[in-house]
């Protein structure tokens, strides 16, 4: 299997650190507000990374945290009058509805920052005495940049250039050795959350966050690292110095990065508010429309979002679905059979096994899902015109578990009750609650049973229903 590693800016065969064993941490998102689809990216390239590795017999050990301190989050805290934690708790419960549509598997472990903060005064304190860190007066501690000989060695960047950049912005900082050095601590300010340490009273960086989490759900070295490409700078580089300076081993062998999504050709941001979040789309379409949207393309291409490209996704997974369901109802006409006839099992182990052969090639060159998808598709035209009322029962099912499986490894259910929409299920909620406050007991019953036929379990809470997918 063979993956684009940034720090070697090659394909490399992938040999893990322990055979059998993959040791995988994604950097997750900060929890300010809802994800948008930008960030939804690098969690459905890396799920789909990750389910490939299970689909070849690897034990897979992934894990992926949430920022639950932050500036954003503080900010967001301060506007609406409540505590930082009250927000990350409420958007890591949103964060985990919206990964749940996507189908993307929870991770091994999900750490939470501020959850980890003895490991990170313990790593900064090391990195402290073997010099690779220092404590300026007002209590801030910066990581010795230049000490760290490799600095730079993932985004391909030398110390000098970037010494030259930091000299035309002059940046100067108090107690600060080098316009280099990043922080590790740094001091609160008034109404901020904090914790005790030696240096100050204070909170983390965002790097030592992932190297801390890393180290204690991985160990020293593990086998990928991976993210948006937005993070290859600084956030990797300075992960690996801090990692690799406080261990004195490698950190990690391969390091993935995803394109970026933009929207109609343009750079998706917040601050010019052109992006979705992954709960506005779930409106529209059903999230698996979204994945397939996103794994319709190579994870290290930019990928741009569009109305169009949607509906294509949406059809193009529609054709699969229909052929499932095809074989569903041929499978129910003809008569069981346990031999499949001579041209059956012909096309089994020949055309079948050759596109099977097609999408796991494509899959292990770096992961080129687009690829993977186009020999599914021609699995899907084969069942098609190969299957139909004279074919045996045996034949039909391993074409179903065939594309089954496949889909599977991209994260796709091919069972069309998983269709639903979030719009439609809300919708019916808000019926039934109108029912209630009328009194219509009887068409409140009614909508309840409805939804537990579509697989929908209410629960009433005090904040109001909730719902889930039985
Ligand atoms: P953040 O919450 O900003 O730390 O981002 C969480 C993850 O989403 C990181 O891996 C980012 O690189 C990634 N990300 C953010 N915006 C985009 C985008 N427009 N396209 C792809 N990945 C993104
Ligand atoms: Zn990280």
């Amino acid at each position: 299997m063979k993956l684009y590693n940034t720090l070697t800016r090659k394909k490399e065969e992938f040999v893990p650190l322990e055979p059998g064993k993959v040791k995988m941490y994604v950097c997750g998102p900060t929890v300010y507000n809802f994800i948008h689809i930008g960030n939804a990216r690098p969690m459905i390239v890396f799920d789909t990374v990750r389910r490939y590795f299970e689909y070849k017999g690897y034990d897979v050990n992934f894990v992926s945290n949430f920022t639950d301190v932050d500036d954003k989050i503080i900010r967001k805290a301060n506007e609406e009058g409540v505590d930082a934690a009250e927000i990350s708790a409420r958007y890591i419960a949103e964060c985990k509805k919206d990964m749940e549509g996507m189908n993307i598997k929870p991770a091994t472990t999900h750490p939470l920052a501020t959850q980890e903060i003895d490991g990170m005064l313990e790593m900064i304190g090391t990195l402290i005495e073997k010099g690779y860190a220092y404590a300026a007066d007002d209590g801030t501690v910066y990581f010795r940049t230049k000490k760290f000989a490799s600095y730079g060695k993932l985004s391909h960047k030398n110390l000098d250039d970037l010494q030259a950049g930091h000299r035309e912005i002059k940046v100067v900082g108090s107690g600060k050795e080098d316009e280099l050095d990043f922080v590790l601590w740094k001091p609160k300010k008034e109404g901020e959350p904090y914790w005790e340490s030696p240096w100050c009273q204070g909170r983390p960086g965002w790097h030592i966050e992932c190297s801390v989490m890393s180290k204690k759900y991985l160990g020293d070295q593990i086998d990928i690292h991976a993210g948006g490409e937005d993070l290859i700078f600084p956030h990797h580089e300075n992960e690996i110095a801090q990692s690799e300076a406080a261990n004195g081993k490698e950190f990690s062998r391969y390091w993935m990065h995803n394109a970026f999504l933009n929207i109609d050709n343009r750079k998706m941001s917040k601050s010019e508010g052109n992006f979705f979040t992954v709960r506005e789309i779930s409106e529209k379409y059903d999230l698996q429309v979204l994945r397939f949207f996103m794994l319709s393309a190579h994870y290290r291409s930019p990928l741009n979002f569009s109305a169009s490209l949607m509906e294509s996704s949406k059809n193009g997974l529609d054709r699969i679905l229909t052929a499932v369901e095809r074989l569903d109802e041929l499978m129910e006409r003809v008569l069981p059979s346990d031999d499949m006839t001579g041209e059956e099992l012909g096309l089994i182990t020949g055309r079948v096994r050759e596109l099977v052969k097609k999408y796991e090639a494509s899959m292990e060159d770096d992961f080129n899902t687009a690829d993977a998808i186009a020999a599914l598709f021609e699995l899907v035209k084969l069942c098609n015109t190969e299957a139909d009322e004279q074919s045996t029962r045996t034949f039909l099912m391993q074409l179903k578990t065939t594309i089954e499986d496949l889909c599977q490894v991209l994260g796709i259910e091919t069972k069309r009750e998983a269709q639903l929409l979030n719009s439609e299920i809300e919708e019916l909620i808000a019926r039934r609650q109108q029912a209630r406050k009328e009194k219509n007991f009887a068409l409140a019953d009614e909508i309840r049973d409805q939804l537990t036929q579509m697989g929908i379990l209410l629960e009433d809470t005090r904040e109001g229903v909730k719902w889930k997918k039985a």
